[in-house]
């Protein structure tokens, strides 16, 4: 009898923690399969939501506004290189090629100073010759010719003019002070996407990373890049340096010395973090500096894009120049992310270059091989240059580099945020992009009574709300505990789109804690974020009717 009894129990338990590593097994699947995923099912519900709520959706990074002026100079200045290209040919629309002779004087005669745009590329162009020290001739042949798109990039890699305008951009940008421009090459890609892909690529090739080895990855972060080391044949093994809310999502000293062990070939970053829009601390840099002390061959790669959005920012590579491959995009910052537009960085002194001359005999032969059908000394072929011709399988080495059109209005975007920053003054554009989201974070945070972040490391273009603590701090423990119960994390994401027409992101598909969802403060005016508090409260006070929990009972 007792042993029946046993037996009953020892099955009933079996079957429990069956049920339970299914629901564990259910709850990693969720998380694998992404954030994005998840929302794309919350999009299509909050459509046809109950209350017939217009849409509010704050899972897109997407920004709703658009750099102006680079527009208005890109055409101004297309216009003006078709006519260059008019003065050698013009017959029934066909057009030849512009000159150098001359094109700096017939420049300054086609801009009218009245005009603001001319005015502004008036000022670019100064700027170019006399603070950056570009010859004004070739700079302006250059512009027409890669505007006009009718030559390959060459040298396909980077423009030259472009590479020192992009660098002069980097260095007033994310740089904090310090001095790197002349020492730095730049790769500009089709967005950070392609700049991620290409890295990858290089590093695995050419054998610096190999299957198996460790890679840090810092997280919360962006979903897709939890996922490429996995994929592919990469076969990299991730462990996370997490950071968290206690410490307000900047890396904590302890997750900072994983990277002393030299078993970890590579630290992968968001800087200011996608989702938690933290940046690094000037502490956690320099606790990063020793731990790289303790590994030298550490490669880093940042992705800075969200550089500009955190005040006195210094991205790790300003700090780390040796150890780190900086990746930075357009996209957000100047609402272009139609135009895939972005950039590697390497300094011209890097860890790749070095291990790439450590590299066993075996590998270099491997490589030399690989490399010399398209240059004839392999072997001092830099690291940046192999990213270059592996983003064309080497082959089309002499076809690769981002399309010169793409680089120009890389340069006018650059050049926009340069006029002011040479002549000291702030640039107004930039201040606009932060007070604009900044002021959708402060509706937002107010209208769930949540405490403000105004940290000048808080980028605010992304926030993490704890619904958990919401619900505890608002309507109490006895909430908190219907709705873990009764509703997975992905149930309340379907019911605030489905019911209340809400759409907003699962925080654990980035990693980030369960109960946490991820707000942009991108793509909604501040009036949207007030009213997805109202529709969130009304939810919620539809879950104390549903779990009879009388209003009034609610803390
Ligand atoms: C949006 C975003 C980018 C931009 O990528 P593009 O391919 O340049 O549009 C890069 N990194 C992160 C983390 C982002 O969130």
């Amino acid at each position: 009898m007792k042993c029946i009894l046993c037996l009953a129990l020892a099955l009933c338990m079996l079957l429990t923690a069956a049920a339970f590593a299914d629901q564990e097994a259910e709850k990693q699947l969720e998380k694998e399969i992404g954030a994005f995923e998840i929302t794309a099912e919350q999009r299509e519900k909050a459509k046809a939501n109950e209350a017939g709520y217009p849409v509010l959706d704050a899972g897109r990074g997407n920004p709703n506004w658009i750099n102006a002026q680079a527009r208005y100079a890109f055409i101004r200045l297309m216009e003006y290189a078709i006519g260059e290209s008019e003065r050698t040919l013009n017959e029934g629309g066909m057009a030849g090629q512009a000159k150098i002779e001359g094109i700096g004087e017939r420049f300054d005669a086609a801009m009218d100073p009245e005009n603001p745009t001319d005015a502004f590329l008036m000022a670019a162009v100064d700027l170019c010759v006399n603070t950056l020290g570009l010859d004004k001739d070739g700079l302006l042949k250059e512009l027409a010719d890669a505007v006009i798109g009718d030559y390959y990039p060459v040298p396909s890699r980077c423009l030259p003019n472009t590479e020192a305008i992009l660098n002069a951009f980097l260095q007033a940008t994310l740089y904090d002070g310090a001095d790197l421009a002349g020492r730095t090459g730049v790769f500009p890609t089709e967005g950070g996407s392609a700049a991620m892909v290409y890295i990858f690529e290089a590093l695995s090739h050419n054998r610096l990373l190999k299957p198996g080895d460790q890679i840090a990855i810092a997280t919360p972060i962006f979903t897709p890049y939890m996922q490429i080391p996995s994929v592919k044949d990469y076969g990299l093994v991730s462990i996370d340096v997490s950071s968290t809310a206690e410490n307000n999502w900047d890396i904590a000293e302890e997750e900072i010395a994983k990277l002393e062990d030299p078993g970890v070939k590579a630290f992968f970053l968001v800087n200011p973090s996608n989702p938690a829009s933290r940046a690094l601390s000037k502490n956690t840099l320099a606790r990063l500096a020793q731990a790289v002390e303790k590994n030298p061959d550490l490669i880093i790669l940042t992705d800075d894009v969200y550089g500009t959005f955190a005040e006195e920012f210094q991205s790790v590579y300003a700090a780390l120049p040796f150890n780190t491959i900086l990746v930075y995009s357009f996209s957000k910052l100047y609402g272009v992310t139609g135009w895939r537009i972005g950039l590697i960085a390497m300094h011209d002194q890097n860890v790749c270059d070095r291990l790439l001359r450590g590299l066993p005999e075996t590998d270099k032969n491997y490589l030399r091989d690989e490399y010399a059908i398209v240059t004839a000394d392999p072997d001092s072929m830099p690291f940046l240059d192999r990213v270059v011709a592996d983003s064309r399988s080497i082959g089309l080495y002499h076809t690769s580099g981002l399309s010169t059109p793409s680089q120009v209005f890389m340069d006018l975007l650059a050049l926009s945020h340069l006029v002011y920053a040479a002549r000291g003054e702030e640039d107004p554009y930039i201040r606009l992009a932060n007070d604009t989201v900044h002021a959708r974070y402060a509706a937002l945070m107010d209208a769930l009574g949540l405490e403000k972040d105004e940290s000048e490391a808080n980028a605010q273009y992304y926030t993490l709300v704890d619904v958990y603590a919401l619900v505890e701090a608002e309507y109490g423990r006895e909430l908190l505990q219907w709705l873990q119960t009764e509703k997975t994390e992905i149930d309340f994401l379907n019911d605030l789109a489905g019911r209340k027409g809400v759409v907003l992101m699962y925080g654990p598909g980035f990693s980030a804690p369960d109960g946490t969802v991820r707000i942009s403060l991108a793509n909604l005016n501040a009036e949207d974020y007030r009213e997805i508090a109202r529709r969130l409260f009304e939810l919620l006070d539809e879950y104390c009717e549903e779990a009879g929990i009388g209003l009034a009972d609610a803390a």
